[in-house]
């Protein structure tokens, strides 16, 4: 079980390639076994702030979402960068059967959608909420990051202030 979150720290975007941005400067916070849940609606940008995470990480390939094929794997700075999408999964148990314990032993886990996985998901480092900005246009998203640890929050902190 993961306690509850114990600080939150939030920025905003403007497009896209923001988005991408500030999510390759908050790999610099990651760490190998994290796991990463990324909420927010159908569009809010989980994938593309998965793009830019792995960016952030040095995987130079194309990051699509892993919407049909559940996850995806690639080679970064970190060891294996596993990014999930567990929309489609009915069930926790299905989401225990993907061994993600395991696969993040090697690197780091971004799971989308894994507010609904969370009990299946073990120990969760960051929580990455995307949003629309209110009041804000077709283009604005709030990111709020939040986490339990205190070491983590500053090492957060630092990433996102380094714009
Ligand atoms: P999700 O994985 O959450 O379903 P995607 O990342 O696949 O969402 O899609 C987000 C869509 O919103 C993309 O078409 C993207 O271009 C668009 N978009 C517009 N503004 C932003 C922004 N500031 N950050 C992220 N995506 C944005
Ligand atoms: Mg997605």
């Amino acid at each position: 079980m993961t306690p509850e979150p114990s600080w939150e720290l939030r920025a905003q975007t403007a497009s896209p390639e923001d988005t991408r941005d500030l999510a390759a400067r908050l790999a610099t916070a990651a760490r190998r076994g994290d796991v990463i849940v990324l909420q927010g609606a159908l569009g809010a940008g989980k994938t593309t702030f998965a793009q830019g995470f792995a960016r952030g990480l040095g995987v130079t390939g194309p990051v699509t979402s892993p919407t049909f094929t559940l996850v995806r794997q690639y080679p970064c700075a970190l060891g294996q960068l596993v990014h999930v999408d567990v929309y489609r999964l009915d069930h926790l148990a299905e989401v225990a059967d993907l061994g993600l314990a395991d696969l993040v032993e090697d690197g780091v886990a971004l799971v989308e959608w894994g507010d609904v996985a969370r009990p299946a998901l073990g120990t969760v480092t960051l929580t990455v909420s995307i949003t629309g900005a209110p009041g804000g246009g077709d283009t604005e998203r709030v990111l709020a990051v939040s986490g339990t640890d205190e070491a983590r929050r500053s090492a957060v902190a630092a990433s996102l202030g380094a714009a």
